[in-house]
């Protein structure tokens, strides 16, 4: 039966019981009161009125006694309610007459006396017949009221022990099953084979609950399908890869990062990297990275040599930090790691042959630039025959032609000295002043062209510098050679010392078009020129500056403004 059914069936019996009980009390309550009141007023006032007659009858005051028997006589007349009653009444009224003209009547009086006493007989017999009737109709009562009563009394000592159980053991079943659903027991049914509502939703919970475990057992499948074939991808994978979980403990490898770390996949998968790196020097070298790039911005990449495929060979190494938002969690948290070696032997060969290359290049071009620059000092040597001024104009121009040469093969041989990782120093104590001359004097020639000066601010005195004679003459002198071929004609390039700190500055301050702030970063890289540079050059003179003064533990920076002239300045260190 449905609970809304058994409720109102069960609630509504009750009810009607109440409601029965109800009527039944008032209807005998009712029928008693009547009675009572039958009594008292049908036949109690009857036996008043009588009582008063005949006390009227004993009384000597004739008048005031007959008044009295009149008055009450008259009342009995009109309270006749008894079988035989109004005979009596009438007789007395009859008697009464005759007894007024005459009082002395002993026998009338005997009469009246009489029937006084036969209505009071009627009466009282009528009292008993009645408070029998009145007994018999309590009696009544209290058999119905109890049996009434006994009826709500069962009906609602029924329900007081069935239906809160009814009703809350389902509901306790249907809790339990719904946590246990909670905690991803899918497989979990309910059993209530009643066809009340608590029924249709033990049916709905376990339709839910199939669809649950059918959609989580798919899911899985799913994942560990998507798990195999990611694995798979991993696997196949030409470049060694291999994953760490938050604790930097492996969860994958591939094939080609245990080739070249020469281990099997046993060893590695669920050990902590800095276990392996005890074993291992290259783990050791990835578990470094890790942490340092951990730490660090924006690393310095360093390819890795490593032996591998039989011959020396270089990889680029990758840290990936993988991070993710945690459902309801406001912060990223790092799940892991995962190194990427790509493979860059290829690359790197290729680029050693095209060094190698550029190298032998430069270096044979020199010594016939060289002879050409002789043969260009002989021609000008008026012993073998004077020239005219055509043909002085252009042997200088073969001259300037030579020297932009000789300028691009000494740029190209000092790049493939920096690209090898063959930057040779010999650090000496070096005269700062001794350096700016010797530039100041390689330039001269090119300066006096354009009519531009040299002004040189400095302090009395100046500390000697720790640095490569050679290479940083090198470095002020291009400094210069820029300064004068970016400056307009007639103008001043300014070359200022100062120390500080146990360093010493040197800047080299023009006046020409200045540098955009969107190129500062960008003049520094090799082969990088200003879009819209005119003049002849490789761009190849700030980087090999800047590699030259670094691996001396120097500083070189550029401040500048479009249109106002550029200041480059050296740093470096004192003795
Ligand atoms: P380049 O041989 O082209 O001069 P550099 O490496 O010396 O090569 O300079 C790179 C580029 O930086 C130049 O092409 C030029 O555009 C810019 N540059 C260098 N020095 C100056 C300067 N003093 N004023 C303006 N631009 C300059």
């Amino acid at each position: 039966m449905r609970i809304k059914t058994k409720l109102i069936l069960s609630l509504g019996l009750l009810l009607a019981l109440v409601i029965g009980l109800g009527i039944v009390g008032g209807k005998y309550i009712y029928t008693l009161k009547a009675d009572t009141e039958n009594i008292l007023i049908d036949n109690y006032m009857s036996l008043e009125y009588a009582k008063d007659m005949l006390s009227a009858l004993e009384q000597p005051d004739s008048n005031k006694a007959l008044k009295l028997f009149e008055s009450n006589l008259k009342k009995q007349e009109r309270n006749i309610t008894e079988v035989g009653e109004a005979d009596l009444t009438k007789n007395l009224r009859t008697e009464f007459e005759q007894y007024t003209n005459n009082q002395f009547d002993n026998k009338l009086k005997t009469s009246l006396r009489n029937n006084l006493l036969g209505i009071i007989e009627l009466n009282m017999n009528a009292i008993k017949q009645k408070s029998e009737i009145a007994k018999t109709t309590a009696n009544n009562a209290f058999v119905w009221i109890s049996i009434t009563g006994t009826l709500c009394f069962l009906i609602a000592f029924t329900l007081f022990f069935n239906l809160p159980s009814d009703i809350a053991n389902p509901i306790k079943v249907l809790t339990e099953s719904i946590k246990q659903i909670a905690e991803k027991k899918y497989s979990k049914r309910i059993l209530l084979d009643s066809k009340n509502e608590f029924g249709e939703l033990a049916h709905s919970f376990n339709v839910m609950a199939e669809k649950l475990e059918e959609y989580n057992n798919s899911n899985v499948s799913q994942l560990l399908f998507e798990k195999k074939r990611i694995e798979t991808l991993i696997n196949n994978m030409s470049d060694p890869v291999l994953g760490l979980d938050e604790d930097k403990k492996v969860i994958f490898i591939n094939q080609e990062a245990l080739k070249i770390l020469n281990m099997n996949e046993g060893e590695c998968i669920n050990n902590f990297i800095s276990n392996l790196s005890l074993k291992n020097d290259l783990f050791k070298l990835l578990a470094d990275s890790i942490d340092i790039e951990e730490t660090t911005i924006e690393p310095k990449k360093q390819p890795i040599k490593i032996f591998a495929n039989n011959k020396e060979s270089y990889f680029e190494k990758e840290v990936l930090h993988i991070s993710i938002l945690p459902t309801g969690e406001e912060e990223n948290r790092i799940v892991g790691h995962v190194i990427i070696l790509r493979n860059v032997t290829e690359y790197k060969e290729v680029d050693f042959a095209k060094t190698n290359f550029i190298a032998t290049i430069s270096h044979e071009l020199k010594t016939p630039i060289a002879s050409i620059k002789m043969s260009l000092q002989l021609l000008n040597n008026n012993r073998i025959g004077n020239l005219n001024e055509d043909q002085a104009q252009l042997l200088a121009s073969i001259k300037d032609d030579a020297n932009r040469l000789l300028k691009i093969t000494g740029e190209l041989l000092n790049i493939t000295q920096i690209e090898s990782g063959n930057i040779q120093l010999s650090i000496m104590p070096v005269d700062p002043d001794e350096l700016i001359n010797y530039a100041i004097n390689a330039i001269k020639t090119q300066a006096d062209n354009k009519k531009i000066r040299f002004e040189i601010n400095r302090p009395e005195v100046i500390s000697m510098i720790h640095a490569d004679n050679e290479k940083t003459a090198w470095v002020i002198t291009n400094l210069l050679s820029n300064a004068v071929r970016y400056s307009h004609e007639n103008s001043v390039v300014y070359i200022t010392l100062k120390e500080e700190n146990e360093q010493v500055f040197i800047s080299v301050r023009d006046s020409g078009m200045g540098i955009a702030p969107e190129y500062k970063d960008k003049i520094f890289n090799r082969y990088f020129r200003v879009p819209g540079t005119r003049k002849e050059g490789s761009g190849l003179g700030l980087s090999i500056s800047k590699e030259f003064i670094e691996a001396q533990g120097g500083e070189i920076s550029i401040e500048s403004e479009i249109g106002n002239g550029s200041v480059f300045t050296v740093k470096l260190n004192v003795v």
